[in-house]
C-alpha cells in the first residue's frame, strides 16, 4: 500500500512521527510539500521566513534523494493537491504532523474530514511539542494563564525519551512536481546575504547548531544567555520553528551530554529547558486564545492611549536610527541576520511600545517579516508580554531602560560596536550615551535620540494610569 506524507513545518527525517508511521505501515511513501501561503490568512510566512524555507526544503530534498526518495513539491490548495495525488498514486493514507495556528487547525480539520469521507485514512501526529496544548489544564480545568504553574505541571511529567532515528524510505515518484525554485521563496533583489552567512537551514544545520551549543554554551547558559555579544544561547529558534529539530531530540541530546560529565561539575540544564517551556506555554496560549495575535489578552489594553500611528517614527525604529544605541544595534542585527538576541528583543519592543507608544501590532508585524524564527505563538507572547497586555505579562510600569540594560549586559560595548560601525571608535561610558558628546554625534553621523527616555517613560506610565483609572 501507499501513503502520502504531507510535510509542513516538520522538515526533518529523524524523530518525524508522521514519516515513521507511514514507513512502518506502508510499502511505499510519497513525501509531499504543498506551498499554500493563502491558507495561512494574515500570517503567511514573511520575507525572512521564506528565505529560510527555501533552503530548508533544498536540504530536505537532498536528504531524501540520498535515501533514494524525492520530495514532491506543489503549489495550490492543499486539499485539492492531496486528492489529486491520492488519485494518481492509489494512496490509502495521508499522514502529517500537527500545526497549532488557528488557520492551520481549521484547514487541517477540513482536510481530515474530506479525506476520510473519501475513504482515505487521514492521521496527524505531534512532532513539535513536548505536550499537546489541550493536555494541560489547571485544577479548575481551565487553560493556564501563568507560566510558572504551567511549567511546574509540565516539568514533572517530562521524561527523557530516546527519539526515533530516520526510517528507511521506499519512495515513490510522481510526475508534475515542481522544482523548489519555482516556489519563488527567495527575494528578487538579493538582500539576504547576511542571512546566508549567519545560518545553515535544514536538519543538518539544526544538528550542527545543537552540537555547537552542547560544546560551548550549555555549561554557562544561565549567565551567558543575557549577554548579546556572546554566542551564549542555542540559536535553535528557526530550526525549531521549521521543525528541523524537536524539543525531544534536544532534551535527549543534552541529557546524554551532561550525564557524561563528572557529577560535581555537571552543568544545570534546567534554565535552558525552562526556555523551551516558554515555547510550550506560547503554543498553549495560542491554542486556547486564538484571537491573541491581534487582540489584547488583557482587554483593558483596548482602552490604552497609543500614540497615533506614526510612519516616520516606525521607520526610524525599523532601520535602527532611533539614536538609542542598544535599540539600534538590535534592529540592525535583526535586519542583517534575521535574528535578534532575546534580551535585545525585549528592549527594542519596550522602546517601541512604551517610549514611542506605538501599538505593539506594528512591532509584531515587522518582526514577522524580518525574523527567520518568526513564529505566531512565540511572537505573540513576546509582544504582548513586553507591552503589558499579555497573559502573565511584565508589569506595565517596568519600562526597560535601554541605557542601563546596555551598561549591564554589554558593559564593554562589544555588541554595540559590532552593529553600529559609526560608533566603533567610541567606548563606554559615552558609547552607551553618545548624545552626551555633541562632537561624537557630529563626527560619527549617529543620530541624536528621537525621544527623551525619561519624559517618554513618564508619559507612558501616565497613559497606563489613565487606562487603569478609566
Ligand atoms: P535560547 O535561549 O537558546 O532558547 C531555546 C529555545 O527556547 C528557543 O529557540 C525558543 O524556541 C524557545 N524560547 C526561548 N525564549 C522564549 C520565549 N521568551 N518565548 C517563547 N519561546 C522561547 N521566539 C521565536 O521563536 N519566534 C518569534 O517570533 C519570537 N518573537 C519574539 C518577540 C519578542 C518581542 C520577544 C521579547 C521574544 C520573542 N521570541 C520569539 C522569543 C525569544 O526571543 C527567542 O525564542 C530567542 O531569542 C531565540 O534564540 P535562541 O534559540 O538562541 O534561544
Amino acid at each position: 500500500s501507499t501513503a502520502i506524507v504531507w510535510f509542513r513545518r516538520d522538515l526533518r527525517l529523524a524523530d518525524q512521527p508522521a514519516l515513521s508511521a507511514a514507513c512502518a505501515a506502508h510499502e511505499r511513501v510519497l513525501p509531499v510539500y504543498i506551498h499554500a501561503p493563502h491558507e495561512e490568512g494574515a500570517w503567511a510566512p514573511g520575507a525572512a521566513s521564506r528565505c529560510w524555507l527555501h533552503h530548508s526544503l533544498v536540504d530536505l530534498q537532498s536528504q531524501l534523494r540520498e535515501q533514494g526518495a524525492s520530495l514532491h513539491v506543489r503549489r495550490g490548495d492543499s486539499l485539492a493537491v492531496l486528492r489529486e495525488l491520492v488519485h494518481a498514486t492509489g494512496a490509502t493514507a495521508v499522514y502529517w504532523n500537527r500545526l497549532y495556528e488557528p488557520t492551520a487547525i481549521a484547514r487541517d480539520s477540513t482536510v481530515k474530514a474530506a479525506l476520510r469521507e473519501q475513504g482515505v485514512e487521514a492521521r496527524s501526529f505531534n512532532a513539535s511539542l513536548w505536550c499537546e496544548p489541550w493536555q494541560r489544564e489547571t485544577r479548575q480545568q481551565a487553560p493556564y494563564r501563568v507560566f510558572t504553574p504551567f511549567w511546574r505541571s509540565l516539568r514533572t511529567q517530562l521524561s527523557v525519551t530516546a527519539p526515533s532515528t530516520r526510517p528507511s524510505i521506499h519512495g515513490l515518484e510522481v510526475a508534475d512536481g515542481l522544482p523548489i525554485d519555482a516556489l519563488e521563496l527567495l527575494p528578487a533583489i538579493p538582500w539576504d546575504s547576511g542571512l546566508r552567512e549567519a545560518w545553515r537551514p535544514g536538519e543538518r544545520g539544526a544538528r550542527e547548531a545543537l552540537e555547537v551549543f552542547e560544546d560551548d554554551a550549555v555549561t554557562d547558559y544561565a549567565t551567558a544567555r543575557d549577554l548579546p555579544a556572546r554566542h551564549g544561547t542555542s540559536r535553535l529558534s528557526p530550526h525549531l520553528h521549521f521543525g528541523e529539530i524537536s524539543p525531544r531530540q534536544i532534551h535527549h541530546a543534552l541529557a546524554a551530554r551532561v550525564s557524561a560529565i563528572d557529577a560535581r561539575r555537571r552543568p544545570d540544564i534546567e534554565p535552558f529547558l525552562r526556555e523551551l517551556g516558554w515555547r510550550e506555554f506560547a503554543h498553549h496560549l495560542l491554542y486556547h486564545f486564538p484571537a491573541t495575535p491581534t487582540a489584547n489578552f488583557d482587554r483593558r489594553f483596548d482602552r490604552f492611549a497609543w500614540e497615533a500611528d506614526d510612519n516616520a517614527s516606525l521607520e526610524r525604529w525599523q532601520q535602527g536610527r532611533t539614536g538609542i544605541p542598544l535599540v539600534d544595534a538590535g534592529m540592525r542585527e535583526l535586519w542583517h541576520t534575521g535574528w535578534m538576541h532575546n534580551r535585545v528583543r525585549m528592549v527594542v519592543a519596550s522602546f517601541l511600545c512604551k517610549n514611542l507608544r506605538q501599538h505593539w501590532h506594528h512591532g509584531a508585524r515587522w518582526f514577522w517579516d524580518t525574523l527567520v524564527d518568526a513564529d505566531l505563538a512565540n511572537n505573540t507572547l513576546g509582544w504582548q508580554w513586553v507591552s503589558g497586555s499579555g497573559a502573565d505579562a511584565a508589569p506595565y510600569f517596568r519600562v526597560f531602560n535601554p541605557v542601563s540594560q546596555a551598561q549591564k549586559f554589554d558593559a564593554q560595548g562589544e555588541y554595540l560596536r559590532r552593529w553600529l560601525p559609526e560608533l566603533r571608535d567610541a567606548s563606554p561610558p559615552l558609547l552607551h550615551e553618545p548624545w552626551k558628546d555633541a562632537a561624537l554625534l557630529k563626527r560619527s553621523g549617529y543620530p541624536a535620540p528621537m525621544v527623551d527616555l525619561g519624559d517618554s517613560r513618564a508619559a507612558a506610565l501616565s497613559a497606563y494610569q489613565s487606562m487603569r483609572g478609566a
